[in-house]
């Protein structure tokens, strides 16, 4: 599923990727039709300018909630998405890009000691070199997403950077 995000919903985008969702910031300008992306499958666009809605789009989304964490929420809800939609640890929440997989070998120095001896698995963002793993990446999610990417099993932390 594919998600293009109204520019002021930074956070959200945020929150989608972290998810595993595929999500792009754009700027929508609800008098300006003809600057909007054509339609296409398993794409939403998601705004929380009301004004869009005379645009009359199917695949328009405007959300309600005013924080990051209830608009996911919204978002899942109105699109029936479940745990099992989710793929968390598996996009940059930056850059959008696909993680790809981290030797153990090449992780050591670039995270926390600490990190380093308790996790096996890390993952890399080949665009900005954050490195992932499961771990307190949900800390700022609340309520039943949490629960549903716990039950996932995957929880990572996007660090600062560590660049090489
Ligand atoms: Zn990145």
């Amino acid at each position: 599923m594919i998600f293009l995000v109204d520019f002021p919903l930074g956070g959200l985008a945020k929150w989608l990727r972290f998810c595993g969702f595929d999500a792009t910031l754009m700027r929508l300008a609800p008098d300006k039709p003809g600057s909007w992306p054509p339609p296409r499958p398993q794409t939403h666009i998601l705004t929380r300018q009301v004004a869009c809605q005379r645009l009359k789009r199917p695949d328009l989304l405007i959300l309600a909630a005013p924080d990051p964490e209830g608009q996911l929420a919204e978002v899942m809800q109105r699109l029936r998405l479940s745990a099992r939609h989710l793929k968390p640890l598996s996009r940059c929440s930056h850059c959008n890009d696909p993680l790809v997989s981290l030797s153990r070998d090449l992780v050591q120095g670039r995270v926390p000691e600490h990190v380093f001896l308790h996790h096996r698995r890390f993952y890399e963002c080949p665009r900005c070199h954050r490195v992932y793993w499961p771990g307190s990446h949900i800390q700022g999610i609340t309520g039943a997403l949490r629960d549903q990417l716990e039950q996932l099993g995957d929880r990572g932390v996007a660090p600062r950077n560590n660049r090489p």
